[in-house]
């Protein structure tokens, strides 16, 4: 049987990861205006830091999570997002010992055992930031900001932002309670995953996608209502900041995180039309989290963007334009005396930074200028029996059909002064 990649893994030729180029360019010129640096953490983590850094009821952790014991019998576990190993390499860096906000940002691969579907992998990539240091609301509505920026540069303008707060670990056990007495009574009429929640963490029903709407228009008490003075004053000026800088939202009380290190403001910014995976980019704030691995009491934010999803938006809207490709110089040549000058050609040239391409297949002389013409070569070089004898090559312009007989040694000079000038 024939070895084909694993369910939910992709492989990305070079005719589309041009487009994955684009993407990441577009991303570190924004990360860079916004003071954000490149992390990079290894794929693989202990898996004690996702059970403490996701939680241990969450979906990731219990259904989702690739974990295998490596050959020292240590439990390890592919990295089904970024931000708790973020946070580890934070303070093991122990770079909290400053008085600084940090501003990190990372780029790819994560691995979950989702079900696969269309922009829903086993590998996918996320775009990230972690901004850490910092409990100022202007920080939340920067990287809200920040995302936005980044679909408004690639051409997306009709993607929503639903925000909500679920609180901090003061003003959260009320709600709970609260929560417990809505649906006490209601446990059959939830779902089999409901059920388990409801025990470990009744705040997730609502984030269930069998039941949470449901709850909602059966009057479930939302946390807005629920807010502690700082949390309430916090999210004010969250909104505040963001429509000052003239960018809409939808509360949305159905994004709420149960644990208890994520705290104040949470966000999603989706594009309808993808449906069950309509959701481009994800995030909060943690200002719990670092304490939870194992640092000391600093606050946190961060999103991430799932890239696939972004490119599928992206298509779908005609956005991803053809990328430009260069035009090489293609080198034909007859018999082994000709090829050789035409290696050492094809050298020269890529010396001075010139693409250029020679035959490797022993195609003919008209095969090489077919094949010259598929790769849409900008100028051919010919060298037949003759030119080889008299130290020359013809130098075709392959737009005008100008040709020009040209000394070998002039040759870079001569396509490196066309192409240039
Ligand atoms: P979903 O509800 O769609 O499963 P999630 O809540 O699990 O998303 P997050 O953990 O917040 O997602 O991850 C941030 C972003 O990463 C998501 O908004 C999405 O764009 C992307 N993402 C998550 N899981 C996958 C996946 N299996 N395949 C592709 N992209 C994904
Ligand atoms: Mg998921």
């Amino acid at each position: 049987m024939a070895i084909t990649a694993p369910r939910g893994t992709q492989d990305f030729l070079p005719e589309q990861t041009g487009d994955w180029q684009k993407l990441e360019e577009k991303i570190r010129s924004i990360c860079r205006i916004y003071g954000f640096g490149e992390v990079r953490t290894p794929i693989f983590e202990s898996t004690e830091l996702f059970l403490r850094g996701i939680g241990e009821t969450t979906d990731v952790v219990t259904k989702e999570m690739y974990t295998f014991e490596d050959r020292g019998g240590r439990s390890m576990t592919l990295r089904p997002e970024n931000t708790a190993s973020v946070v580890r390499a934070y303070l093991e860096h122990k770079l909290y010992g400053e008085q600084k906000v940090h501003k990190f940002y990372y780029m790819g691969p994560m691995f979950r055992h989702d079900r696969p579907q269309a922009g829903r992998y086993r590998q996918f990539n996320q775009f990230g930031v972690e901004e850490i240091g910092s409990q100022d609301p202007a920080v939340d509505a920067e990287i809200i900001a920040m995302a936005f920026q980044l679909f408004r540069e690639l051409g997306l303008n009709d993607l929503v932002l639903h925000l909500n707060s679920v609180g901090c670990p003061k003003c959260r056990p009320v709600y709970r309670q609260k929560l417990i007495e809505f649906f006490d009574g209601k446990r059959d009429e939830l779902c089999d995953d409901c059920k388990s929640r409801l025990d470990k963490n009744p705040l997730r029903v609502l984030d269930c996608k069998e039941d949470g709407e449901r709850m909602l228009s059966e009057g479930v008490p939302l946390i807005t209502d629920y807010l502690c003075e700082e949390c309430a004053e916090h999210f004010e000026k969250v909104q505040s900041y963001l429509t000052g800088i003239g960018i809409s939202f939808e509360k949305d009380p159905r994004l709420v995180r149960g644990l208890d290190y994520y705290t104040k403001t949470a966000f999603e910014i989706m594009y309808a039309p993808l449906g069950a995976q309509s959701t481009v980019c994800g995030g909060g704030r943690y200002d719990g989290l670092i304490e939870e691995i194992g640092g000391p009491s600093v606050p946190g934010i961060g999103f991430a963007v799932g890239m696939e999803r972004l490119l599928l938006t992206l298509k779908e809207q005609g956005l991803l334009p053809p990328v430009e490709e260069l035009r090489p110089a293609y080198i034909v040549a007859l018999g082994d005396e000709a090829r050789k000058e035409a290696f050492i050609l094809q050298q020269a040239l890529r010396a001075k930074s010139l693409y250029a391409e020679i035959d490797t297949n022993g195609r003919s002389m008209k095969g090489q200028m077919k094949a010259a013409n598929k790769i849409n070569a900008d100028f051919t070089v010919i060298i037949g029996e003759d030119e080889l004898a008299q130290g020359q090559a013809q130098i075709r312009n392959m737009e005008t059909k100008e040709q020009e007989t040209v000394a070998l040694g002039d040759v870079v000079e001569y396509i490196e002064s066309k192409k240039k000038g």
